[in-house]
């Protein structure tokens, strides 16, 4: 998924996190892509890889809940990161060797990241169909919000 990562951050502002920080939602939203994408492009390790596992998110979790009254973050700013970060999971549909890493063995080997390759093997081609539609759901269902809520706000208005 690619779109559809930012559409889960925005619909998460729209209707539960209203108050959080929509560039802080969207970077937690591709917060695996972030760290995995930049190794791989750099370095030619999996795209998906370490910080797409399952344990590493559960560290993630313990050092956000454990620097958090030194960072000084509200609770619900952590909560929001932590569920962006957990639906990227979710949403990427991973092998279980790269989600249970290091568990399962090796990530094992993958062509370096580049990002034109990335879109045209999703969007045109469409290697992976379940994660294509997944990607159009959360971005027409991020619309639907956005046009739900104009509605509703002009309607209000009268
Ligand atoms: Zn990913």
């Amino acid at each position: 998924m690619i779109a559809g990562h930012f559409a889960i951050a925005d619909i998460t502002k729209l209707t539960c996190f209203q108050s959080e920080n929509l560039w802080y939602l969207n970077l937690a939203a591709i917060g695996p892509d972030i760290f995995d994408k930049i190794v791989s492009a750099l370095f030619g390790a999996p795209s998906r890889g370490v910080f797409h596992s399952l344990p590493v998110f559960v560290s993630i979790i313990a050092l956000a809940l454990l620097l958090r009254p030194w960072v000084g973050l509200e609770a619900s700013t952590i909560s929001a990161g932590l569920f962006l970060w957990g639906s990227h999971l979710f949403s990427d549909f991973l092998e279980p060797r790269v989600l249970f890493w290091p568990f399962l063995g090796p990530l094992g080997t993958s062509p370096k990241f580049n990002i034109m390759d990335k879109l045209r093997s999703f969007y045109i081609v469409r290697v992976f169909p379940g994660q294509f539609w997944l990607d159009v759901f959360f971005v027409v269902s991020m619309w639907v919000i956005v046009i739900s809520k104009f509605v509703i706000s002009r309607s209000s208005n009268y």
